[in-house]
């Protein structure tokens, strides 16, 4: 039960106020073993029973954490700086075309602007077709020639 020489009847201490949601100052009005019981707002002049303080410093944010750190927000992710630019053109074209993705085969028949999936590569967009039998694919990380079976 030791009473400090801060808390006391008639002194001010800051605590949580019901009725403002929110730290304010407080005068103590009565005082039970040694804790404040009873305090008067400052602010909005209500007596109610004493609330410890709860970090809240805006009025509504009860139960919220303080401003100074929710003001720490995460940046975004930056990926596509880092990308080389041979992947940026190929993820347009990945969203721009919307032909459907075909598996790669050198029996296959493509035309440019298909979508490839390739074993190895990935997935490609055509770029254009190498006469007689080849196709030029823009992968993720490189252009690529491919055979195919080429035109009758
Ligand atoms: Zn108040």
């Amino acid at each position: 039960m030791n009473t400090t020489s801060m808390v006391g009847v008639g002194k001010e201490i800051v605590c949580f106020c019901t009725r403002c949601k929110m730290d304010l100052g407080h005068t103590i009005m009565s005082m039970v073993g040694g804790s404040p019981s009873r305090v008067v707002c400052r602010t909005c002049k209500s007596e109610h029973n004493y609330k410890p303080k709860r970090g809240v410093t805006e009025p509504g944010g009860a139960g919220t954490v303080s401003r100074s750190s929710t003001a720490t927000r995460a940046p975004r992710e930056r990926t596509v700086e880092k990308t080389v630019p041979v992947e940026v053109e190929w993820m347009n074209q990945m969203n721009a075309s919307t032909k459907p993705m075909k598996e790669y085969g050198a029996d296959q028949v493509f035309m440019a602007g298909d979508r490839v999936k390739h074993p190895t590569f990935g997935d490609g967009v055509v770029q254009k077709l190498l006469y007689p039998n080849k196709i030029e694919v823009l992968f993720r990380m490189d252009l690529k020639t491919l055979i195919h079976s080429g035109k009758a």
